[in-house]
């Protein structure tokens, strides 16, 4: 076959249905670095594109475990290493009856250059298994993740290959982790992040992705508008890891954060929401958001089946700035259509791609400041590498220093994907931006590390 883009468009798209995610992210990167391209043949030359829209490599797995009534389950487990030309493979591990090859190829394939944007030392990974932590007990937990990584441990080392968390993956399933690898191998590696405190973490992991979200949007708020997030609405999705803490760091800076949801329903609380309680209800308890309205009967709760023609209810209320922290393509064109009648003027991906490119298009038709993922949610994988850091030098950093070194790489990029987009021509816009900074960088590792 010839390799052109063409071909390696459909190439993708004839693959199979799971691949679609992973069409959708390489498309939005092919089309915005189209600018990049024209300008150094380079990359033609070294065939980068035909290189790079291929994964290193795709592990998969099978785990088998014992669930609390004596009875055998299986999984599939994956690891998909898709780049190291900057750096060992980073990205997180999602626990997800959805996952599957398409989707963690979509997602490792977004964290190259996610990775690449935050200047730091990090290729792009993702894993993870169709396992649904819902519903399970902590036992069942720990045994899952130690039949992961009974088979995950083969392929992972702290300079080849570190995961993190991601959805269904938080400290206690990296602690089960660690706690399996370091039996397995007997060294005490900083092979996975988002390890709990008291055993090589790091202070702020899990403030990293929301609070980096937050830094992001506030730097471009006042780059392209001299405007702030103090005393406005905004609206959040999702109740998670990501969430919760932009949610957090909305409230600190004294904005009004008015909803959030799960997978089913919407809180609405117009006076700003209470935190404390949705941490208790999301971390401790595990339970449905709809408990809210037990504590707050003024709040308003919609479950997902009262939402309207495949709108979002999260995303139908007046705001100023919007942060979809759920999932990808959770936000549609009717969705944006909504926020942008109801006033909004600034959207930041806290989730990975949860904007379709339909309603992408909309927010950059109607000159709304749009921050994609890969750069606005790059808080969490910058506070894995300082974990890293730590790791290898047997030290550790203060709460002060890292939310200082954090604040400021946030700034960067933002910075970065600004200048960028005004050297090739597309000024403002934040998309074409991110992915050509993103990509030139991996790119030219790969051409001076030849084939
Ligand atoms: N899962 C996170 C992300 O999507 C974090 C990855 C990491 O810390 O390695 O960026």
């Amino acid at each position: 076959m010839d390799i052109t883009r063409e071909n390696i468009k459909k190439s993708l798209t004839g693959d199979s249905a799971q691949n679609n995610v992973f069409f959708q992210a390489v498309q939005e990167v092919l089309y915005s670095i189209s600018p990049l391209l024209e300008s150094d043949k380079r990359y033609d030359k070294y065939s980068i594109l035909e290189r790079l829209v291929v994964p290193d490599r795709v592990i998969k797995f099978k785990i088998v475990w014992l669930d609390d009534s004596g009875k055998i389950q299986v999984n599939t487990g994956y690891r998909v290493q898709f780049n190291n030309a900057i750096g060992p493979y980073k990205g997180g591990l999602r626990f997800h009856p959805s996952v599957n090859e398409g989707i963690l190829k979509f997602l490792g394939f977004e964290q190259i250059f996610k990775n690449s944007l935050t200047g730091l030392p990090i290729g792009g990974g993702k894993g993870g298994s169709d396992f649904d932590p819902k519903g399970k007990s902590d036992f069942e937990i720990m045994k899952f993740c130690s039949a992961f990584m009974t088979e995950l441990h083969k392929y992972i080392g702290p300079r080849i290959d570190v995961p993190a968390g991601d959805i269904g993956v938080g400290a206690r399933e990296i602690g089960y982790l660690f706690g399996e690898y370091k039996k397995i191998t007997s060294s005490y590696d900083g092979v996975l992040t988002g390890k709990p405190y008291m055993f090589g973490g790091s202070h702020m992991r899990p403030e990293a992705t929301g609070y980096g979200v937050i830094y992001f949007t506030q730097a471009m708020l006042e780059m392209e508008k001299k405007e702030s997030l103090v005393g406005k609405k905004c609206a959040v999705s999702g109740a998670g890891n990501v969430a919760l803490h932009a949610i957090e760091k909305l409230l600190q800076i004294g904005a009004i954060p008015v909803t959030c949801s799960d997978s089913k329903g919407t809180i609405y609380d117009s006076r700003g929401l209470d935190l404390e309680l949705l941490k208790e209800l999301k971390l401790e308890k595990r339970t449905s958001l709809e408990k809210y309205i037990e504590s707050h009967p003024e709040a308003k709760y919609i479950p997902v089946c009262d939402y309207i023609d495949g709108e979002h209810a999260v995303w139908n209320i007046e705001c100023y700035a919007a942060f979809p922290c759920a999932t990808q393509n959770e936000l549609n064109e009717a969705d944006a259509q909504n926020l942008i009648s109801n006033g909004c003027v600034c959207i930041s991906e806290g989730a990975n791609m949860p904007c379709t490119p339909e309603a992408i298009d909309a927010f950059l038709n109607h000159n709304i400041c749009f921050a994609p993922a890969k750069a606005a949610n790059a808080g969490g994988v910058v506070v894995s590498e300082f974990e890293m850091s730590q790791n290898a030098s047997m030290q550790r950093w203060s709460f002060e220093k890292i939310d200082y070194k954090l604040k400021d790489i946030m700034q960067q990029i933002c910075k970065r994907v600004v200048l960028t987009a005004k050297d090739y021509g597309v000024e403002g816009n934040y998309v074409d931006g991110a992915n050509i900074a993103g990509f030139k960088r991996v790119a030219d590792a790969m051409i001076a590390e030849g084939i």
